[in-house]
């Protein structure tokens, strides 16, 4: 099966409604593209289809670039495509492990010829041999589009650091969505969050208070935005029911949305 990774969840729903086990599918590989997804995500789901998710990456334009082994390094189809890693700023080539943005360009391309083509992903590309054995380049620590980065109380935050604390909670779905306002000239967060399964108040009081303290007590970038936000009060985190937002069509994993300043 060929998914994008949001799929998923709304396949499992599916099944559990229709009282269908997931593992009768008999799925060998699942392969998944098009959204970033976290090693939590990753094993629970390898667990309810009882099958391998293995990573592509992949863009609109250049089509499949690479593919991920059992290390879950991703493997640049190096006969098709040479890829670079640049700096953001200066646009000069990273060093190796470094992360940057990658720069592709297509090497049997004919009508569509993309010479160093800027995909904008944020990534650390590896020249050195992979634990697997392949000699090839390999990328890893994919971070997303730059431009799906935001900015909020100063920091900076991306998609799936948040991904990886939801997932690691027991009774969230991957799904949520970030509401950025600019309120009196100061930033304001509403963080929604699905959780797996139906909930009572009690329980999503629970979870919330839970799902603040795993952000603050993660990264330092992450720690700062929020203890900022909420001794401000300016952060309210909403645990929605599950569908809220998994059941909306399309890629709609994590969104961001920012809305125009109001006083
Ligand atoms: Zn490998």
């Amino acid at each position: 099966m060929v998914c994008l990774p949001s799929l998923l969840p709304r396949l499992e729903r599916h099944c559990l409604e229709k009282d269908i086990p997931p593992e009768s599918f008999n799925l060998r590989n699942i392969f998944v593209v098009g959204e970033l997804f976290s090693e939590n995500f990753c094993n629970h789901y390898e667990n309810v289809f009882n099958s391998r998710l293995v990573n592509m990456y992949a863009s609109t334009e250049l089509g499949l670039v690479a593919s991920e082994c059992h290390h879950h390094n991703l493997h640049v189809w190096e006969d098709f495509f040479h890829t670079e890693v640049i700096d953001s700023d200066t646009a000069e080539p990273c060093e190796d492990g470094a992360t940057g943005e990658l720069v592709i360009t297509a090497l049997q391309r004919e009508a569509l010829p993309l010479i160093r083509y800027n995909t904008q992903d944020l990534v650390e590309m590896h020249k050195s041999p992979c634990e697997c054995g392949h000699p090839g380049t390999y990328l890893s620590s994919i971070k997303g589009r730059r431009d799906n980065m935001f900015t909020i109380n100063g920091g900076n935050i991306y998609p799936i650091a948040l991904e990886n604390i939801i997932t690691a909670i027991d009774g969230f779905s991957s799904f949520c969505r970030c509401i950025i306002e600019k309120i009196d000239a100061h930033d304001c967060l509403t963080f929604k969050v699905e959780t797996r399964d139906d909930i009572d108040e009690q329980e999503a009081k629970h979870l919330a208070q839970l799902l603040y303290s795993r952000l603050t007590s993660s990264d330092i970038t992450l720690r700062l935005i929020f203890r900022g936000l909420e001794s401000a009060s300016r952060l309210d985190i909403q645990i929605l029911q599950p569908g809220a937002i998994s059941l909306k069509s399309g890629k709609i994993k994590n969104n961001i949305s920012q809305v125009d300043s109001h006083t």
